[in-house]
């Protein structure tokens, strides 16, 4: 039998190793910059094409390479970093392992200008597939620009694997951001497709944080230091009531890297135990320097993970840390007098004349005009002034339908349910300020209020949405907003639909936006908070069901604006809850699946009785 083991071919085997550091777009966005950074530059450009799949280029002003370094660079295990197995248990830059550039090389085409600071003229070289195919003198700027060109065009198996562009780039706006998160002190840019999406000037942390993060984080940031031989922790956590229901801003780093750790990501949510719900999560961006020798940071490629030496050591110095941070920020007055930096609010630009606030709601309007009208919940007015007769009409086979579902055993013939289509508002209660609690033929009727509103709203957004008629309004002086980069993208990509539902919004340019009217059916009075966490919601639910954009954006939406549990209601209130809810489409279930109505049965109740 022939020998049957063959050497592959070495640039078989370059594209093998390359798919392990080089997943996407961002992952070459990341290398880039972490090598620019590692050349001690000051000022670091990042340009971006087609969401990196046409061009990624890195310029910076670092140390620059010599021609042979600069061929010697894109060479396997060629590095600068380390020279023996010691130095690798000190090692403070943020490559070491001389695979990136090797990696790119492999799998893209690639230009190269590259100048010392001492040199006259710098090198070009051009690189494809791992093929040198030019290399010259050149004049350029001292420091190195690579430019990257069709990543992935000889893998066309990795290229059809790669995502949208909305996706793609929000990945290299995350590297982007993890990068220039812990170097404040290096002025950073993004160019995406030749606009301008960040300019960051140097400057200290917390600045950085708020031209990264938004304008709002200015006063949500609380400092954390904690010296000790085992570790130092320097950086900035969120005041607790601006806590997430998604797991966005969490930034934790190692030695100037940033590392997700489940272990620590835990010691720091404890030390908010009991300061937010458990279902948030609370916003942070922590900087932990410790001794390289106690931690083994080379277990993965992309070298997002870590471990400790000292594992449970440095979780109780964090917990403890974060805690007396908290402690500390609870005692003090909360007016935020750390403005020495002079923190930019981005006004209205000059020529923005602001809109009249204009009143489009209807001011007679009240839903509860016939009873006493003592209530201080507001149902606004629906948008489908035909609901009534919806109701009327629809009431009796859909309450039929939940009755005959629940209780087939007891009720078999639908027409006797007409009872049920109008309970007597005197004989409602509320249940722990979160059910209410309605008598009916078949035994008792429990509605949840936020899952009932939720499907209320729903409705009612979802229609605006497919018929392009806009809801109710509630004008407002106009207030900027400014988003995170990220959030300022999804939305400009939900903008006309935001519009159709009663928002006012216009983009005023980088990540800036003016509102000057929200929904006539919100309640927030915040209306950054209010879009936010409508964003915030519409971000999870992109990921968690991949739904479309408007089922998303109503979902997002409902959620924010219905009645929370806790809200105590009034008899009337509760009658119109369940008229509205009757109303909708699929009154049993709310957008997200749970339940809204459960009804417990005359049997259900007699067996108790007799056990
Ligand atoms: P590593 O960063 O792990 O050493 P890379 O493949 O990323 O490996 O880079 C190889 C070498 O090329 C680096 O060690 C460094 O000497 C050099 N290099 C890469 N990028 C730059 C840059 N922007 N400026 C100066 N030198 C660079
Ligand atoms: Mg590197």
């Amino acid at each position: 039998m022939p020998d049957i083991i063959k050497l592959l071919p070495e640039s078989v085997a370059n594209q093998i190793a390359a798919g392990e550091v080089i997943q996407r777009p961002a992952s070459a966005v990341k290398e880039l910059l972490e090598n620019s950074v590692d050349a001690g530059a000051a000022d670091i450009k990042l340009f971006i094409k087609d969401s990196g799949r046409s061009l990624i280029q890195v310029n910076d002003n670092g140390c620059g390479m010599s021609l042979t370094d600069a061929r010697l660079a894109f060479e396997r295990h060629a590095t600068s970093k380390i020279r023996e197995a010691n130095d690798l248990f000190a090692i403070r830059t943020l490559g070491f392992r001389g695979e990136a550039l090797a990696s790119i090389a492999a799998i893209a085409q690639i230009q190269i200008k590259t100048r010392r600071h001492e040199d006259e003229l710098g090198t070009l070289i051009e690189i494809e597939g791992s093929d040198f195919k030019q290399q010259s003198p050149c004049s350029c700027p001292a420091g190195t620009s690579i430019a990257i060109k069709n990543l992935f065009f000889n893998v066309p198996a990795r290229r059809n694997f790669l995502k949208s562009n909305t996706v793609e780039f929000r990945h290299i706006i995350e590297e982007f951001q993890r990068v220039a998160l812990v170097y404040p002190e290096i002025s950073f840019s993004l160019y995406n497709d030749d606009r301008p999406m960040f300019v960051l000037q140097a400057t200290n942390l917390k600045q950085r944080i708020i031209n990264l993060m938004g304008n709002h984080f200015l006063n949500r940031l609380i400092p954390i230091e904690e010296k000790n031989p085992e570790a130092n922790i320097i950086g900035f956590i969120g005041k607790p009531e601006f806590a997430k229901k998604t797991r966005g801003e969490q930034y934790f780093f190692v030695n100037k890297r940033f590392i997700r750790n489940a272990y620590m990501h835990h010691a720091v949510g404890s030390a908010y135990k009991e300061l937010i719900p458990d279902d948030s999560h609370p916003v942070y961006f922590i900087y932990l320097d410790v001794n390289p020798e106690n931690i083994d940071v080379n277990i993965h490629p992309t070298k997002t993970e870590v471990n400790f030496r000292y594992n449970q050591v440095i979780y109780s110095i964090l917990k403890s840390s974060v805690k007396k941070a908290l402690g500390k920020f609870s005692l003090e007055p909360t007016l935020d007098f750390d403005k020495e930096q002079g923190i930019e609010i981005t006004p209205l630009p000059p020529g923005y004349i602001p809109k009249q606030p204009e009143i489009k709601v209807d001011p007679e309007y009240n839903p509860f005009s016939q009873q006493s009208g003592t209530s201080q919940f507001q149902v606004k007015k629906p948008v489908d002034d035909s609901w009534k007769s919806l109701f009327l009409q629809k009431t009796e086979e859909q309450a039929s339908y939940i009755l005959q579902r629940d209780t087939k055993e007891v009720y078999t013939d639908s027409t006797e349910s007409n009872e049920f289509t109008t309970p007597d508002s005197n004989f409602l209660i509320q249940l722990n300020a979160r059910y209410i609690v309605a008598p009916v033929k078949s035994g008792l009727m429990l509605i949840d209020q936020y899952q009932a509103h939720q499907r209320i709203l729903y409705d009612k957004l979802l229609e605006r949405l497919s018929t392009n008629k806009t809801g109710s309004q509630k004008s407002m002086f106009p207030q900027t907003v400014h988003f995170s980069p990220a959030n300022a993208d999804i939305v400009k990509e939900i903008l006309p639909q935001l519009n159709s539902l009663g928002f006012e919004i216009e983009s005023l340019g980088m990540n800036t936006y003016v509102v000057s009217a929200i929904p006539g059916d919100s309640e927030n009075e915040d209306i950054n908070e209010l879009l936010e966490k409508i964003i915030d919601n519409y971000k999870k639910n992109l990921i968690d069901l991949k739904s479309d954009r408007n089922t998303n954006l109503a979902r997002s939406m409902a959620r924010q604006m219905a009645i929370k549990p806790g809200k105590i209601l009034g008899s009337e209130e509760m009658m119109e809850i369940i008229n509205q809810l009757f109303a909708s489409k699929a009154p049993e279930i709310s957008p997200d699946g749970s339940p809204t109505i459960r009804i417990i049965t005359l049997n259900e109740i007699n067996k108790k009785f007799r056990e």
